[in-house]
């Protein structure tokens, strides 16, 4: 964690998170069941989770509901409204600054007690992550991605924030698919 740049981690969780489900709230889920929660939490190598095993149907509709929240963030029309909702997050995790060196790490901080919920500790980690994206360069670095089938959200930390895509997948499909149509108009 480096307070003057962006801590990856946490920014690259919500995005992640906020993609497990439809920006349109429709057309997908992958966080049907906790199992499936528990899949994403272990995949996302963030959040330790002290036992997985502990986790309830609540957590998984509080992390869906963590989800709807940071989608704001990201598809928030003005910085005004983006700082709102992160607010809105921090508060509602009761974020609170806590130093520790559990497991052995070296001192570091955690943005949430002990004691809160893994969705609590989740929220206010990944708020604190995109305030602090808000706050060094704006809402230019949160983007969706530019490929016509995909929804997905992304924080551009490219230098000249001029990332278009979520994924390489999504660059190189669109790249190869306008290769294919101008290739089509030559032989027409
Ligand atoms: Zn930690
Ligand atoms: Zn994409």
């Amino acid at each position: 964690m480096n307070f003057s740049h962006y801590s990856e981690a946490p920014i690259r969780f919500a995005a992640d998170l906020v993609n497990t489900g439809p920006l349109d709230r429709e057309s997908f889920e992958d966080l049907e069941t906790v199992a499936d929660l528990r899949a994403f939490l272990a995949g996302s190598g963030f959040l330790d989770v002290d036992d997985p095993e502990a986790l309830t149907e609540d957590d998984l509709e509080a992390f869906r509901r963590l989800r709807t929240q940071l989608a704001d963030v990201f598809l928030a029309s003005d910085e005004r409204t983006a700082a709102r909702s992160v607010n809105q997050i921090l508060d509602e995790c009761r974020s609170v600054p806590h130093l520790t060196d559990h497991d052995d790490a070296p001192l570091h901080l955690h943005y949430a007690a002990p004691e809160a919920a893994p969705a609590q500790k989740a929220g206010a980690a990944s708020a604190m992550g995109l305030a602090l994206v808000l706050v060094e360069d704006g809402l230019k670095r949160f983007g969706v991605c530019a490929s016509d089938d995909c929804i997905d959200v992304f924080v551009d930390t490219s230098k000249n924030s001029c990332r278009r895509f979520c994924s390489d997948k999504c660059s190189n499909r669109t790249a190869v698919a306008a290769h294919r149509a101008r290739e089509r108009s030559k032989t027409q």
